[in-house]
């Protein structure tokens, strides 16, 4: 993540300054906002990546901002208030609020309730990474965070530049690959040796379809690539 952006929503001239000096020093970039009204436009405008929000605004309900936001944002709220009854914090929390700090607070405490929302926000933006580490298609199976790759179960022996072109081919499922294309993913921008890719895919394939029954997952597409298949009834 760049450096993330923080909306400062607080009407108070002095814990406003605070909080962005706070926000400065630990290399934030803040947006601030004084009222409700402005603060649900910096919201839209500005896409900040957290906002900390104080419930007590002249124009507006703080829970009342922060089911706004909600209709069409995600983005963590951190309520900062002096309302400390429970129920204040129960009505925020239950608006769509993710964390609540009373005031007067400790700068160290919001800047790890900070902290930990951002590690959320990473974890979710990591996410389609991380699920996407295992392919599986029919009896074909790549482990792409383990550089491995398995068939029937049993692991297949493949040579770097094999290995490269089945996670290629995989990564691209259902989508013919031009031969320009493979040669520049596989070897850079220099190889134009159409004749060696053709080695290369006779050897992988000789390693993924064994026997005259298995599944042929690679389909030649006379002058133009290669493409493999989904095994969609196995
Ligand atoms: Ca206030």
């Amino acid at each position: 993540m760049n450096k993330p952006l923080i909306l400062v929503v607080e009407d108070d001239k002095a814990i406003r300054k605070l909080i962005t000096t706070t926000l400065e020093t630990q290399g934030y970039l803040y947006e601030t906002a004084e009222t409700g009204v402005a603060s649900l436009l910096k919201a839209a405008n500005a896409q900040p990546d957290i906002i900390i929000l104080d419930l007590g605004l002249p124009d507006m309900e703080g829970v009342d901002i922060i089911k706004k936001v909600r209709e069409w944002s995600k983005v963590p709220i951190i309520v900062v208030s002096a309302r400390s009854e429970n129920q204040d914090k129960v009505d925020a929390l239950d608006a769509g609020a993710d964390d609540y700090l009373t005031k007067p607070f400790y700068v160290d405490e919001l800047l790890a309730r900070l902290r930990v929302s951002l590690r959320r926000i990473q974890y979710e933006q990591d996410r389609p990474m991380r699920d996407s580490t295992i392919f599986l298609n029919g009896n074909l199976k790549i482990d792409y965070a383990a550089g491995c790759a398995w068939l029937n179960g049993e692991a297949i022996h493949l040579t770097p530049i094999e290995y490269k072109l089945l996670c290629l081919l995989a990564r691209h499922v259902g989508k013919v690959l031009t031969h320009n294309f493979i040669l520049h993913e596989i070897w850079g921008n220099y190889s134009s040796d159409i004749p060696a890719l053709r080695v290369f895919m006779a050897t992988l394939r000789k390693k993924i379809e064994k026997s005259d029954s298995d599944f042929k997952y690679i389909q030649t597409h006379i002058g133009i690539g290669y493409r493999m298949l989904r095994v969609t009834d196995s």
